[in-house]
């Protein structure tokens, strides 16, 4: 009997027509690459201007070892925000829920991931854990009990992809660049409530946000979720059960940026994306989906990856509220 907060882990009976399913993901996968040169590549953190606009792919994998490939899926690029997931994973597993959630609130800011108005003018606790404020406070937590190494160590079992490292370049220019990243860390400070050092916490904040990936390494992050916590093909328990129920209701209402209500309704599943064109999904399978397409819609999400998940998701009935 699923536990909690277990509806991911719920059987789709669509996806054992596995002919069906292969001809969706390839429908997708055409929707996404024909969309993806429509957006522009994030310019503001120099070293991402050089991503190819036009690059796409996608990566789809289930508890049974059933995966598929497409495109770009195993170009490297930086995770980004969707390291936001994983800093909130950790924060959970060694601070619990209601210690975490002193530091951040629940609720969809309404603001652009980077902005620095409500911390400022309406709350001292960023709105959520998903913005870039929500993040460093957590970082700042963190900072003072693990180091770099170890969350490297989670991420690359979180994705069940050990050759994730640190892409020197994208953080020396998240570094040089990173002075909204800072006045956000300071401002933390300025009202008591940043809870480390704020250079050690920006520092360890800029390198998570440089780690290299891939869609097949989110397509992992996603399965993991999807599967309650648990990696299949190990047997590892990775996330506590109920806090992999904490992940995916925060990346439900917060992961897709200003456009996390309509992903919500579109795609109906909880999505993570990063302004390096990532996006993890974890959906009913369980089933681990991960994008990769620098070229960003107006909202900061890959407009390929999310056109393509929104076809995946109708076409095999993924949507949350749609399960029976
Ligand atoms: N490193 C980026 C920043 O802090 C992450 C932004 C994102 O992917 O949303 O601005």
């Amino acid at each position: 009997m699923p536990g909690k907060g277990a509806w991911l882990s719920m059987k789709n009976e669509l996806l054992t027509d596995r002919a069906f399913v292969e001809r969706v993901f390839r429908e997708a996968y055409e929707i996404g690459l024909s969309s993806a040169s429509r957006g522009t590549v994030a310019s503001y953190i120099p070293e991402l201007k050089k991503a190819d606009p036009k690059a796409f792919g996608m990566y789809m994998m289930t508890d049974d070892g059933y995966s598929l490939a497409f495109g770009d899926c195993l170009e490297r690029f930086s995770i980004q925000s969707v390291c936001k997931v994983i800093i909130l994973a950790e924060s959970l597993k060694l601070f619990g829920f209601k210690e975490t959630f002193s530091h951040v609130m629940m609720e969809p800011s309404g603001d652009s991931f980077n902005s620095i108005l409500k911390l400022d003018l309406a709350s001292s606790r960023p709105y959520n854990p998903m913005i870039n404020a929500g993040a460093i406070e957590l970082v700042s937590l963190l900072v003072n009990k693990v180091g770099y190494d170890e969350l490297l160590d989670e991420t690359r079992a979180l994705c069940m992809d050990p050759a994730i490292d640190l892409d020197e370049s994208v953080y020396h220019s998240e570094f040089e660049t990173g002075d909204r990243n800072r006045a956000i860390a300071y401002l933390l400070k300025s009202k008591g409530v940043l809870m480390g050092d704020p250079e050690k916490t920006l520092d360890l904040y800029f390198r998570m946000c440089s780690l290299s990936v891939n869609a097949k390494s989110l397509a992992g992050l996603g399965l993991v979720i999807a599967n309650n916590g648990v990696d299949p093909f190990t047997g590892e328990r990775l996330i506590k059960e109920e806090d992999v129920r904490t992940l995916k209701i925060i990346m439900f209402t917060c992961g897709m940026y200003d456009y996390s209500g309509k992903f919500g309704m579109n795609a109906g599943v909880p999505g993570k994306s990063g302004v390096g064109g990532g996006i993890v999904c974890a959906a009913r399978g369980p089933m681990g989906i991960g994008f990769y397409g620098p070229a960003l819609d107006a909202f900061g999400n890959s407009s390929g990856g999310v056109k393509a998940m929104v076809h995946i998701s109708e076409k095999l009935r993924l949507h949350v509220f749609d399960y029976n």
